[in-house]
């Protein structure tokens, strides 16, 4: 008999989950087990500020009460009936998301993917429908640093080789030009002149919180306009208030002609998503020439106009500016001390770290222990994303953990 140390859940679980889910993600050794608002709680007790909020799927905080109480309704009502029949759901949130958008129509989804393969989808056939170029031969434009999902179309025009490589034969029609460029994108679309789309994030989420120059949006805006092209916008992560408006797009007060929309949409609860456009646009679908089996359902729908009932009323995007503006003039006296740059817009945070004092990765590791859990992206940048209804004590908390966590690192005594 031997007296082994028995292991601690933690440890028992991460042993589970590596031996048998795949490898596809590397989590931070944390297994949480309860939520509430702005902070999780693992499956020893120690409690967490969630500054990923599950990639700004959670912007209205775990467990919200406004959406529980829909979606608890909904749960013992009815969940699913697939689009062969109407669910008395889906009218009530698509005219929500329409007047939330401005646009005549929605398409529902569930996965951010799908929306964006929906966009794509729409895109072509409006441009061999209205603009008779001829079949198989559009092109959309796509911006380096691009984050838009994992479907194989999706990441054949990514420029992240682990997201791409060895995935292919890719898809065609596809023309990528950098980001934050108008010229370049001027150019491109003088030289394809059968572009019938620009897909654009109005700020790079996965790239790490990249803000494109003051005035870019405006100047795609009109580009695409000049070339009847369709600006579709990737709002799947900057949207639904996360930024301090309700699209990201708002600060340059620029309209898309496709808004693509995801995460925070299913309040954390359902995967949820959709585009929302125009009926001239939304017309090119026809019955049969798109659909999903889980798209539309009643349990998505019902937390789905909850949460653009929630959106209409301005506070959560006035929550996001607050906090955000707190989070940046902590963040300010950290640049030099550990931190070369950040980038901020609403509650939204893109850091990047001297690479001399560590990794991304790095920092992550010491906020745990600091009771943050944050996500790092390409090497020496961090993003922080805390749940909109994170209070004034979080935000302080959260910048005494990156001060004392770049100290640990930096092996000096900085603080704010
Ligand atoms: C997360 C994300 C997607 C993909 O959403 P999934 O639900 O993971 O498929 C697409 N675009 C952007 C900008 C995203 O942040």
């Amino acid at each position: 008999m031997t007296n082994a140390p028995t292991p601690s859940r933690t440890d028992q679980v991460i042993a589970a989950t590596e031996r048998w889910a795949a490898h596809n993600y590397h989590p931070l050794p944390v297994v949480l087990a309860t939520g509430d608002g702005a902070w999780v709680t693992d499956v020893e007790g120690r409690r967490f500020l969630d500054c990923l909020a599950g990639y700004s799927a959670v912007n209205f905080g775990h467990g919200n009460p406004r959406l529980l109480r829909v979606a608890h309704e909904q749960f013992d009502r009815l969940t699913l009936t697939s689009r062969a029949f109407y669910n008395d759901q889906l009218g009530d949130f698509a005219q929500a998301l329409t007047a939330l958008t401005g646009k005549d129509m929605c398409l529902p989804m569930n996965s951010g993917a799908e929306a964006v393969e929906t966009a794509l989808k729409v895109a072509r056939k409006w441009g061999y429908r209205t603009r008779g170029i001829p079949e198989g031969a559009a092109t959309i434009i796509v911006m380096e640093g691009n984050f838009h999902g994992r479907t194989t179309t999706i990441v054949s025009f990514s420029d992240d080789k682990v997201a791409h490589d060895e995935y292919g034969p890719y898809t065609p029609g596809f023309v990528t030009v950098p980001y934050g460029d108008a010229d370049a994108l001027a150019a491109a679309l003088q030289t394809n002149e059968f572009t019938v789309a620009v897909l654009v994030e109005p700020i790079q989420g996965e790239g790490g919180v990249v803000i494109p120059p003051e005035g870019y949006l405006r100047r795609v805006r009109k580009l695409c306009s000049g070339a009847n092209a369709l600006m579709m916008a990737d709002e799947i992560q900057s949207g639904l208030a996360r930024t301090g408006e309700t699209f990201a797009c708002d600060h340059e007060g620029v309209v898309p002609d496709v808004y693509i929309l995801g995460k925070a949409l299913g309040g954390g609860i359902m995967p949820l998503s959709a585009i929302a456009c125009d009926h001239e646009i939304m017309d090119v679908i026809t019955p049969g020439s798109h659909g999903s089996t889980f798209g539309g359902n009643p349990f998505a729908c019902a937390i789905g106009t909850e949460v653009c009932a929630m959106l209409e009323t301005g506070e959560f995007q006035a929550a996001a500016r607050e906090r955000g503006a707190q989070l940046a003039a902590g963040l300010e006296p950290l640049l030099g001390a550990g931190l070369t740059a950040y980038r901020q817009r609403g509650l939204w945070a893109g850091l990047d770290l001297d690479p001399t004092v560590g990794t991304g990765r790095e920092l992550c590791e010491r906020l745990v222990a600091h009771g943050i859990l944050a996500k790092d992206t390409h090497g020496s940048t961090i993003r922080l994303a805390p749940p909109l209804v994170a209070t004034s004590e979080d935000i302080e908390l959260l910048l005494g953990a990156v001060s004392a966590g770049l100290a640990d690192m930096t092996g000096s005594g900085v603080s704010v």
